[in-house]
């Protein structure tokens, strides 16, 4: 039950009526694109990219500042003589989906003169002038070209996302565009606090492309909901049977969520059958299949309603024609970061005020629109914050450190940082990485260290592949690394399947632990010949098996770079259980009389009750990550021998704290003070 609050204010009164999804169709590509925000701009804008070096450009989220400006710089010439314009997405979804959409608004193949480059999957050719990539990739590039030189314009997109990348690029990108004055650099972002992004370029001028906004009815309800993801169900169901046409977003945190709730609702359309007009369930997050992420896009048939139940890349970065209703629980995903513990973990949080207000504009794009937030009034008052806290504040940044140094950039403390990350969390990544051997004792990237950032993933992941190399398992450590990077989405779990799907899952056990299954899931499924049937046999999602053949083939194409040979433990698991350990010693926890403590910091923590070690209980065990839900718990987890840690790093661990379980003696601080790293 919801109580109409406030209404937000729209720009204009709702007087034009939302043009039909068939009236759409039946535009022509060109028609729509003129029809967006920008392009009355389109000349004013191209004069002031020509005048200043640094533009910020802020318009309303569906304005058509990314589909149309690089376009419009492309139709300008700014492509001639084989220069690229990149533009980054904070999203692999979004550098996709946007990419497909500029490819076809061209006439061209998407990889030839549009493409995208995203972790793992580069859709990009020699032709490829107009490239979307995540600003995660932007990053990479930085290593093979410090200048950017193949570049003309490089658009900084969803900068008010403030990911961890971005941030980073700002930086890097204001020096490169000192000393190269013909390179072109746009900032845009969706909301207001451009003023940022303008003092940070040293007063660059903004660029305001007005939008078009309807008013949005805000409802909240009378008390908390206890359950969010139900009444979410529910109010999707009660908007559908008593609202007038038009289709609805929900958000919702991440891809186990919205696969529940869809279907949840596919059962509950089913069983009310024709008493209720067709309702198309569409879900949209990170992991989800090109075609079907298509699918939010096409327009709904008549007589028949909608609901695209998203993650928060619904917010800003896409835009889906047609949403009058929106449908926001309050919560997001986030990773958050304890520098003193140095653990990292995801959590579901509730969102800002300012991402609430974003999703609630979704409503009011093409009429009059209703936001229907599942939480009080006086949450949204008193219990959100005003904004969300930039990434670089509450994540690792082992990362982001080692390609910084790869980058020849050491004094990290005088980085131009648009917010500094806290101290201890970049001190702490210097240890780490001191730890993991990919910076010496003065703070320099060692040979290692070289290596370890040439490979695109998280420095202990490149460390446990580096490791490989002694322990003589690269075959194997290779398919664990992909496993783990298509994370959580191995196994399927059909709601009227639960029995069947769990026993299969268990068939995978093997002793040592979860990373092994994961090790038996792909052997078994590469010995099928890659099959799908197989997959489909043994509860075990086809699509994620097969990106994670992809990434292990991208990873195995890297191998010899970093001088690591191929080699196979012939099932001597130990070997692996070791080389995993190489990268993973920061992530041990061990049994003590209070259930498990983290090594070094003694933090509570739990074993996810899905590990394969959940009724073991072994005395010693590393995970790959924290996830916060109602405890910390570890997800993938795998058995290891306390001797193994001073096996693999030796200064980090001293043969005594790994002695008496209970000892409550505090660690004794290794690696490096500020001064000696640099
Ligand atoms: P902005 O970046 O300012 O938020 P976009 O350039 O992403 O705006 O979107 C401009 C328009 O293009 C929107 O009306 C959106 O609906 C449309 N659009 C974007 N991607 C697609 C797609 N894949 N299919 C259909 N329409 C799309
Ligand atoms: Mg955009």
């Amino acid at each position: 039950e919801f109580v109409r609050a406030t209404q937000l204010q729209g720009d204009e009164p709702s007087s034009v009526p939302p043009s039909s999804a068939q009236a759409q169709q039946k535009e022509s590509i060109q028609a729509v694109r003129r029809s967006l925000p920008v392009f009355p701009f389109r000349e004013e804008l191209l004069a002031a990219i020509a005048n200043h070096q640094v533009l910020i450009i802020e318009g309303e989220t569906g304005s058509g500042k990314t589909t149309q400006i690089p376009q419009y710089l492309f139709e300008e010439g700014y492509t001639k003589k084989g220069m690229k314009i990149a533009c980054t997405q904070p999203r692999r979804v979004a550098a996709m989906s946007v990419a497909a959409r500029v490819a076809r608004e061209m006439g061209v193949k998407l990889g030839n003169e549009v493409g995208y480059s995203i972790r793992f999957e580069d859709c990009t050719s020699e032709r490829t002038v107009l490239r979307y990539m995540t600003d995660g990739m932007l990053l990479r590039e930085f290593l093979s070209e410090p200048d950017l030189a193949s570049y003309s314009v490089v658009m900084v997109d969803e900068a008010h996302e403030r990911t961890l990348h971005t941030d980073i690029l700002f930086g890097l990108i204001k020096d490169v565009a000192r000393f190269r004055p013909e390179l072109k650099v746009l900032v845009a972002s969706a909301t207001l606090d451009t003023a940022r992004f303008s003092t940070f370029f040293d007063d660059a001028p903004v660029f305001r492309i007005p939008g078009r906004r309807f008013p949005v009815d805000i409802f909240y309800t009378k008390a908390p909901e206890a359950d969010y993801l139900e009444a979410c169900v529910v109010s999707v169901l009660q908007i559908h049977v008593t609202q007038p046409p038009g289709d609805i977003l929900v958000f919702l945190t991440g891809q186990e969520e919205i696969e529940a709730a869809c279907e949840m609702l596919q059962d509950r359309c089913r069983r009310l059958g024709s008493k209720i007009r067709e309702l198309l369930v569409l879900p949209i997050y990170a992991n989800l299949p090109s075609d079907m992420q298509a699918r939010i896009f096409q327009p709904t048939p008549p007589g028949a309603r909608k609901v695209v139940v998203a993650t928060n890349i619904a917010e800003t970065s896409l835009t889906i024609e047609g949403i009058i209703y929106v449908l926001d629980p309050g919560f997001c995903k986030q990773k958050s970061y304890n520098p003193r513990t140095g653990m990292e973990s995801l959590t579901v949080t509730p969102c800002s005020k300012a991402s609430a207000n974003q999703r609630a504009g979704r409503a009011g794009r093409v009429a009059a629109g209703k936001c229907f937030r599942l939480y009080t009034a006086w949450a949204y008052q008193h219990e959100l914050e005003e904004t969300t806290v930039p990434e670089i504040q509450r994540t690792s940044l082992g990362n982001v450190v080692l390609l910084l140094k790869s980058l020849g950039i050491h004094d990290l403390m005088h980085f131009d940082f648009l917010d500094p990350p806290p101290y201890e969390t970049l001190l702490l990544a210097l240890e780490q990485l001191y730890a993991l051997g990919a910076l010496n004792h003065l703070g320099e990237l060692t040979t290692s260290g070289r290596k370890m950032a040439e490979l695109p993933v998280d420095p202990m992941l490149s460390k446990m592949i580096l490791a490989s190399e002694k322990y003589s398992c690269s075959e194997e450590i290779l398919t664990v690394a992909a496993m783990l990077s298509v994370n959580n989405s191995i196994f399927y779990r059909p709601k009227d399947k639960v029995v069947h799907a769990d026993n299969a899952r268990v068939n995978f056990f093997l002793p040592g632990g979860d990373h092994l299954v994961l090790l038996n899931v792909y052997t078994q499924w590469a010995e099928s010949g890659y099959s799908s049937q197989w997959c489909y046999e043994n509860f075990v999602q086809f699509r994620s098996m097969r990106r994670a053949r992809d990434v292990r083939e991208q990873l195995e194409g890297l191998l010899e770079r970093v001088e690591v040979g191929l080699s196979s433990c012939q099932g001597d698991y130990i070997r692996v259980r070791k080389a995993i350990t190489a990268g993973y010693f920061y992530h041990t926890a061990r049994l003590t009389r209070s259930g498990y403590r983290t090594v070094k910091q003694q933090q509570t923590v739990f074993i996810h009750p899905n590990s394969s070690l959940f009724e073991q209980q072994p005395r010693w065990l590393l995970y790959h990550e924290l996830v916060l839900t109602t405890k910390e718990f570890m997800r993938q987890v795998l058995e290891i021998e306390s001797s193994w840690l001073l096996e693999v790093a030796p200064h980090y661990y001293k043969a005594k704290e790994l002695e008496d379980p209970h000892a409550k003696k505090m660690p004794k601080k290794v690696g490096k003070t500020r001064e000696e790293l640099g």
